[in-house]
């Protein structure tokens, strides 16, 4: 069902919603998503999304309609393509000259309000003139994780820290990985395929939308950079110049204040949410497992954006739909410096730099910045009630706001870094190996004539430490050992990963045997790994190959 009469505009408060050129009785008719026909009730299932897509087309909005893959139960992810001129394939956006933002909502299919807000921002954008669509190629992807959002639960069990809806769907998809650890070992199909968009696309920003875990904290939406080190201008650039600018047009224009994700515990939960003094704000992880911290090692911007799990739905829809739109509107400004600053990264990688340390290994900033931080002052109720869906039983929001200045743990710092080698070379045996380092866009080739006189350094295994606890079906493994010069000849039949190629860092982060989050980490070279024996995959150190 549509959405009838009602205007399309969904009524932002805070005046974030799209102003087109004109409301015209086009926009009008058009549909309006389940949670704005609901009174921010529901949230969209699949057949709202497909239906609310097909509403668009069937009243010409203008944008193209694509595939990003099949989910793990078949079900087809879309990918909405919207600029001015319109196009149609990656050639033609890059024929444009401008960024392409790249943007994914429901990875977590619980964290319901990414997917509702990007459908109202592509309704809003293709159905108006004049708008960001004239600088940038926006990429759309509703509902990533669509098997997870079909897994309809009640809140409290789906999302026991949210604010509603009544019904969300789960965070893993059906083989129940987290799709936001899996992007190193891309093992579910929805990862791949977004893997295969981003080489695809190329995009030169990535937006990865979802609601915190937790924290009782006085922002409507908090956000992140990559975290990883190995993003290595791309991280600090968003770091300290996008989003200290978005935090000040989100207060400016949409009258939301926002910060820097983070918890009041290094455990993400707090162990004394009462506590009227915090000890210090803590961001998450830097590795690539996670989406947004793996595009930095592509040398690309990403963004995380977290809505507050405990506002209201329609509100935590509303400063996502602003953010999104802040965003856009920021990146079309400044395109040409975001497109400089990614080009200049693909040429010296593409060249070949084989002198800077690159981090492979980092831990959360030993000394951390001391700033403001807002937080709301929790209570007990004296009984085991449930004051508000997300709220512990027990205790009670008060509505008083604190801001303390306190350590600021945003970033992390390497504790092992390495350089780019010459060359890899790994056994073509090693076919999971192969086709996963494929999969993330690095160029896997055959060894050309003369290696065999090249200088080869092999890593030799002391030990490896395997985690107890299985993680996302995986004993996470760590090495220990040391890197020899060897003379060796290269012998059996192998394969080459090229140093100088765009995707370096990600190949080197993928390919160390000491990286905290590559293809050892999960298991990749399980059966190759022997206290005493060479690591398989062999650095070329000298005589370009
Ligand atoms: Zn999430």
């Amino acid at each position: 069902m549509l959405g009838g009469a009602l205007l399309a505009m969904g009524g932002c408060a805070h005046g974030g919603a799209v102003a087109g050129a004109s409301e015209s009785a086009r926009s009008i008719a058009l549909p309006r998503t389940r949670a704005e026909r609901t009174g921010y009730a529901v949230s969209s299932t699949y057949e709202d999304v497909i239906a609310f897509i097909d509403s668009l087309q069937a009243r010409r909005v203008p944008f193209a309609r694509q595939e990003l893959g099949r989910t793990n139960e078949g079900r087809i992810q879309p990918l909405l393509v919207l600029s001015r001129p319109q196009v149609t394939t990656p050639e033609q956006a890059r024929a444009l000259n401008r960024p392409i933002v790249y943007v994914q909502a429901n990875i977590h299919a619980g964290e319901v309000e990414g997917k509702e807000a990007l459908l109202a921002l592509v309704r809003d954008l293709a159905s108006t003139t004049t708008n960001v669509l004239d600088s940038i190629v926006l990429i759309a992807i509703p509902i990533y994780n669509a098997d997870g959002n079909e897994r309809w639960q009640p809140q409290s069990v789906n999302r026991t820290e949210q604010n509603g809806p009544e019904r969300v769907g789960q965070r893993p998809n059906a083989q129940m990985l987290d799709l936001n650890r899996d992007y190193v070992k891309a093992e579910a199909p929805e990862t791949r395929a977004s893997l295969a968009a981003f080489e695809k696309w190329n995009p030169d920003v990535f937006v990865d939308l979802h609601t915190t875990d937790g924290s009782f904290h006085g922002y409507a939406l908090t956000y992140s950079p990559s975290l990883s080190p190995a993003a290595l201008e791309s991280g600090a650039y968003t770091r300290d110049s996008l989003l200290p600018e978005l935090r000040r047009r989100m207060r400016a224009r949409d009258g939301f204040e926002v910060f820097d994700y983070g918890n009041f515990d290094t455990q993400y939960e707090e162990r004394d949410i009462t506590a009227t003094t915090k000890s210090g704000w803590y961001t998450y992880d830097h590795r690539p497992r996670f989406g947004t911290n793996y595009f930095g090692l592509r040398q690309r911007i990403s963004i995380l954006s977290e809505a507050y799990s405990h506002d209201p739905f329609e509100r935590r829809v509303k400063s996502t739909y602003a953010f999104v739109h802040e965003i856009l509107s920021l990146v079309a400004e400044r395109g040409a410096r975001i497109r400089a600053l990614e080009a200049s990264a693909d040429s010296r990688f593409g060249h070949g730099d084989f002198t800077t340390p690159i981090p492979i290994e980092s831990r959360l900033v030993s000394t951390p910045l001391q700033l403001p931080v807002t937080f709301e002052v929790m209570a007990h109720t004296g009984d085991s009630s449930l004051t508000q869906p997300g709220v512990p039983r027990g205790f009670r929001r008060t509505g008083e706001m604190k801001t303390q200045t306190m350590p600021v743990y945003d970033r992390f710092e390497p504790t092992l870094s390495r350089t780019i080698p010459r060359a890899w070379l790994l056994p073509a045996g090693d076919t999971a190996a192969i086709a996963l380092l494929r999969l993330h866009g690095i160029l896997v080739e055959r060894p050309v004539a003369g290696m065999t006189s090249s200088r080869i350094s092999r890593f030799v295994v002391d030990s490896f430490s395997r985690q107890p606890k299985e993680f996302q079906g995986h004993h996470e493994t760590r090495l220990s050992g040391s890197w020899r010069d060897s003379t060796a000849p290269i012998v059996g039949d192998m394969v080459m990963v090229r140093g100088d190629q765009a995707q370096a860092v990600a190949a080197l982060y993928l390919l160390d045997p000491e990286s905290d989050d590559g293809l050892v980490t999960w298991n990749v070279f399980d059966a190759e790994l022997a206290p005493g024996k060479p690591f398989p995959v062999w650095r070329v150190t000298g005589a370009s190959p």
